[in-house]
């Protein structure tokens, strides 16, 4: 990692730190900010995590999750931390827009950024910039960066909890993105006490009734299967999210049902959210989504799994989907 020195010494005197992750953020958002956080503040740092927008339930548990400030409840705060901030760090995103409005602040400030994340193409708005693509997650990262710095000592139990959750979540519980380092680290944590299963526990077994309930209904009535373009498509509509009380984390998954086909090469999930129609696409092999979501989609991500979000009707959105996609009419429904 070309910036650890760098980073080593700007980090050697206490200073103001804000922690910043994207909206609807994930596992590795919450995880890898809270483990660098907590490194940080052992190093004898003030630190202020902060999401633009509310983190889902199935994170509630972790510690100290609810000291993060959001964005979208508490703009004021969230503004007056990243003023005073001497260094702002960019967790698990590449791009300003992943950061909403607060995306301004962060440019207009004079405090030194750093970047640390494993999303394809990095917009250039950081000093110092860990851009590791071929890393399972960010928390990944952050653990290369910590060992690094300070050597495997360092890693204490709340920075064990927040990485693995972080590591666990974006490689799909081990399904995807997995390496040779991404099982050692995980060893390692657990040579080191962590209680894995718990928190598999806490993530992904704690689901309410209605999760069910809406997976029934996406599998049933809200699937598209194109199996000439190997292609599949499950979408919500508005009467959906009112129907099955759907809020934030609630469709997490979804999408991985449609991957189990062996007929289905890219799956795309296209949520009629309240104030935006929002993607979820992924793929199998060489076929890149990230190129999809960046060119169509105002998005990106990685070349398996991608994300965006489209101005048009969810209607309007399906269409240019299937466009793109090159489907030539319906098949089935
Ligand atoms: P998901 O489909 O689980 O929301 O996201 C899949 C991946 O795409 C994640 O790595 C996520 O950070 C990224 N992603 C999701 N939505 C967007 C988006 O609107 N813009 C960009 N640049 N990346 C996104
Ligand atoms: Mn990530």
């Amino acid at each position: 990692m070309k910036d650890l020195k760098a980073f080593a010494d700007l980090i050697k005197q206490p200073k103001k730190i804000v922690l910043l992750s994207h909206r609807n953020p994930d596992g590795d958002a919450i995880g890898s900010s809270l483990g660098l956080s907590y490194y940080l503040q052992l190093k004898g740092h003030q630190t202020q995590i902060i999401l633009p927008s509310e983190y889902p339930l199935a994170f509630e548990w972790m510690k100290d999750a609810n000291k993060a400030l959001i964005y979208d409840l508490s703009p004021h705060d969230s503004e007056k931390a990243v003023k005073e901030a001497e260094m702002i760090i960019c967790l698990d995103f590449n791009s300003l827009e992943r950061i909403d409005k607060i995306g301004l602040k962060v440019l207009e400030s004079k405090a030194t950024k750093v970047m640390i994340d494993h999303h394809l193409d990095p917009e250039p708005f950081a000093d110092l910039v860990f851009s590791e693509i071929q890393c399972s997650s960010t928390s990944e990262i952050v653990h290369n960066i910590i060992v690094g710095i300070s050597g495997e000592g360092a890693l204490q139990p709340d920075i064990i909890e927040a990485l693995y959750t972080g590591i666990m979540t974006d490689t799909g519980s081990f399904h995807h993105s997995t390496s040779e380092e991404v099982f050692t680290i995980c060893a390692h944590f657990k040579k080191l006490g962590l209680n894995d299963t718990r928190i598999q526990e806490l993530v992904l077994n704690s689901q309410p009734d209605k999760y069910l309930l809406l997976l029934g209904h996406c599998l049933h009535d809200r699937m598209e299967l194109y199996p000439e373009q190997e292609f599949g498509l499950i979408y919500l509509t508005k009467e959906d999210y009112k129907k099955f009380d759907i809020r934030r984390g609630d469709t997490e998954g979804i999408i991985n049902y449609l991957m189990m086909l062996k007929s289905v090469k890219v799956g795309a999930l296209v949520m009629n959210q309240p104030t935006i129609v929002k993607l979820s696409l992924r793929s199998k092999g060489n076929f890149s989504v990230q190129e999809i979501c960046k060119v169509n989609f105002n998005g990106g991500g990685h070349r398996n799994a991608s994300g965006g979000s489209s101005k048009l009707s969810l209607e309007e959105t399906l269409i240019k989907l299937k466009e793109v996609m090159k489907v030539k009419e319906s098949v089935n429904t």
